[in-house]
């Protein structure tokens, strides 16, 4: 990283964060911890980000072991099953493979964490148990930062990016993750990318109260956290 990156990377992170307004954040990007609803719809378990999850970690061991244990750990073609899709970076340095062909769950994020941290208008994110996702190369080389701990350091619910390029791979909670389907490469080749725009198309919006634009797209809008605040019509007015 550049002195200057490295000078400001220091002084974001010196800087105390004011608190933050209950609907303001999403569960990854988030420096409070709200409940966790909407998300215990997946196979009757209820995977949640981690951040919404009030307690600690059930134990320190268990993060530290993170290397140890999927999505980082290495699994045999065997285990791991066929592959459905194939993911990297910008340079290439981390690609991951995908045994799942659609995710739990799809959503554009319109919390103001999402806008700053992606530098975009919006965050498009696929949830996907951790056990579909595998590294293929380059997991030693991923970087962090847990924005609700403020540290670099291994901590759920962390982002994670590829330590050269600084692409976002993911953000990792406790049971799940969340992955930026801009990243599949099938994307890059894929004529129409008819294929991969249905298999990551969004279920809903979230945070549409803090949006930078309208998206007439007729899909389910939240205020705030989905299932858990209001819904909204395409211009942002409350339904009855
Ligand atoms: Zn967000
Ligand atoms: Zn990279």
């Amino acid at each position: 990283m550049s002195s200057i990156g490295a000078l400001w990377t220091a002084f974001l992170c010196r800087r105390p964060l004011p608190p933050a307004p209950p609907s303001f954040f999403c569960r990854i990007n988030s420096h409070r911890i709200p409940t966790m609803a909407g998300m215990a719809q997946y196979n009757g378990s209820s995977p949640d980000l981690g951040d919404t999850n009030p307690s600690p970690p059930k134990s320190p061991a268990d993060e530290s072991e993170w290397s140890k244990r999927p999505p980082y750990s290495i699994r045999s073609p065997e285990e791991f099953g066929p592959v459905k899709w194939r993911g990297k970076c910008q340079c290439g340095q981390v690609t991951y493979q995908l045994s799942r062909d659609r995710p739990l769950k799809s959503k554009f994020c319109h919390c103001r964490g999402c806008q700053v941290m992606h530098g975009a208008p919006f965050q498009w994110a696929a949830i996907f148990h951790k056990s579909d996702l595998a590294f293929t190369r380059g997991a030693e080389g991923l970087t962090f930062y847990s924005s609700s701990a403020g540290t670099r350091e291994y901590t759920l619910p962390t982002k994670v990016y590829c330590s050269f390029c600084r692409t976002p791979i993911m953000d990792e909670g406790r049971n799940v993750c969340l992955l930026f389907p801009q990243a599949i490469e099938s994307a890059d080749y894929d004529g129409d990318r008819k294929h991969w725009r249905e298999a990551f198309e969004i279920d809903c919006h979230i945070f549409y109260g803090k949006r930078v634009l309208e998206v007439p797209d007729g899909k389910p809008k939240w205020s705030g956290l989905d299932e858990q605040s209001d819904l909204l019509d395409d211009e942002g007015r409350k339904k009855e």
